[in-house]
């Protein structure tokens, strides 16, 4: 079958032509002698003309994520919160219309951020009671009653902390390398920066250190502190390990550099506790002519304990689950050729249980995924897509999508199918501000456009049903995992 009329050039080139009546009075600006070569032409994520129209017409995709943030604003894996996100997106999908809904287990990490989260200036002086804006880090471990105060070190990479690791010993080491701005792909900032926060403090206990502070993962400067996940490796004394806000981090920066002694009392009560049950979400659209190969449309459930996990990864949520209903409803299209599954994971923030757990209860049919696309980069602007498809696999991707891919990747919980060969993609929306929101409190649906969402979901639907509609055999060339 064909596949339907495709609408992106319209809607993209709309937003960026220029007024015919304002033409005349912009000034003309001499040719360069020489130009540089332009970048390469990026076409947006494919949009089918039926889904486009049901989408913008009648979207419920704001509306699902309106629901989740309500039902579940704080949805760690372990937490209660976390079990009525799973309860209310099961009910979800079986109200929109997905097929063989149903529960798969988990078992997934608990802790606790607890009431204690303190960092308090002793030095300089003339700053002492202070308040510094923090959080705990996932996972970390708390700090003694009353606290844990000791001496600042700060550095910017962990071979600066070696080379002065006789300096670090019985300190905290503040980690204080931000997200490079002259990087034009946010998510290889992050990537550039984010090793400080989740092997920080590890790198800090080897040395001696008593607890790890890092800058948050973030452009922007203000008081609002980042969290996300630390990882503990088992071979070193866990430290407790703490996000400061961009600003907070500047100030300790400044003090040092002018020759200050900065000494701080660090006060966490946060807890690990004993693993508890949980589930991944699943549901279907069933095939017609080849039900037993899958394409995989994949969001994760659970969120940070703070704001309502809006954007990450809420906006996911709620871009499969309409994009399951916008298929439903979209009748003219009629279902595609092969499986779409839809699957909501459990724990991609601080631990990927979820995401372990469906491949290795889905081992036996792994060579029949023939794509895993995953949406986990905000609920802003689709501008394409990201893939790790390669040779005749990107081949097939760019004439079944068309267009370019604007990144590698898919994402983080079906990154863990590309040993078996299943080639990942990412629906990859407008990434400038997504850092802005990102495990703040400041990642609350207001910070989502409604109509953005909508595209956004409207975009995973195409994408997903023209790869499961695909005529020819899909090829499982992949780039090697990074
Ligand atoms: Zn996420």
């Amino acid at each position: 079958m064909a596949p339907a009329r495709l609408l992106v050039p319209a809607l993209f080139a709309a937003a960026c032509a220029t007024p015919e009546e304002s033409r005349d009075t912009i000034p003309v600006a001499p040719e360069p002698v020489e130009s540089p070569a332009p970048a390469p032409a990026r076409a947006g994520p494919p949009m089918l003309a039926p889904l486009l129209e049901e989408g913008l017409a009648r979207g419920q995709a704001f509306e699902l994520l309106g629901q989740l943030c309500n039902a579940a604003p704080h949805r760690l894996a372990g937490s209660s919160g976390a079990e009525r996100a799973v309860a209310w997106s099961e009910a979800a999908m079986r109200r929109l219309g997905f097929e063989n809904v149903r529960l798969e287990p988990c078992l997934v990490p608990r802790w606790e951020r607890g009431d204690v989260e303190e960092l308090v200036v002793v030095k300089p002086e003339a700053h002492a009671g202070e308040k510094l804006a923090i959080l705990a880090l996932g996972g970390s471990v708390g700090t003694p009653e009353g606290g844990l105060e000791a001496d600042v070190i700060a550095v910017t990479s962990f071979e600066e902390l070696e080379a002065r690791s006789a300096e670090a010993r019985g300190k905290l080491v503040l980690f204080a390398r931000p997200m490079d701005p002259a990087e034009v792909q946010p998510f290889a900032a992050y990537g550039g920066a984010v090793s400080q926060r989740s092997r920080g403090a590890d790198e800090a206990s080897r040395t001696g250190a008593v607890g790890a502070l890092v800058r948050s993962m973030t452009f922007t400067l203000d008081d609002e502190p980042h969290t996300g996940a630390l990882n503990y490796g088992g071979s070193v004394e866990p430290v407790p390990g703490a996000v400061l806000s961009t600003l907070a981090a500047e100030r300790v920066g400044a003090w040092l550099a002018a020759g200050e002694i900065v000494r701080l009392r660090l006060s966490l009560s946060c807890q690990r506790f004993d693993d508890v049950p949980s589930h991944n979400v699943v549901g279907e659209i069933v095939g017609r002519e080849r039900p037993e190969e899958i394409v995989l449309i994949g969001a994760h459930l659970d969120a940070w304990d703070i704001g309502q996990g809006a954007h990450d990864d809420g906006a996911g949520c709620a871009h499969v689950l309409e994009a399951g209903r916008l298929l439903h409803a979209a009748t003219s299209l009629g279902a595609p050729r092969r499986t779409i599954r839809a699957v909501l994971f459990m724990n991609e923030e601080n631990g990927l249980r979820g995401a372990l757990a469906y491949r290795d209860a889905h081992r036996d049919e792994l060579d029949r995924h023939v794509l895993a696309i995953e949406s986990d980069r905000g609920g802003f602007l689709p501008l394409g897509y990201a893939t790790d498809a390669a040779g005749a696999g990107l081949d097939v991707l760019r004439e079944v999508w068309g267009g370019a891919e604007s990144d590698r990747g898919g994402g983080a919980d079906i990154s863990v199918l590309a040993e078996f060969g299943v080639p990942l993609a990412g629906l990859y929306p407008n990434p400038q501000r997504y850092f802005d929101y990102h495990h703040s409190r400041h990642d609350v649906l207001f910070a989502v456009g409604a109509r953005e969402l909508e595209l956004g979901a409207i975009a995973l639907a195409s994408m997903a049903w023209l790869a499961a509609d695909y005529h020819g055999e899909w090829p499982r060339e992949t780039l090697a995992p990074e």
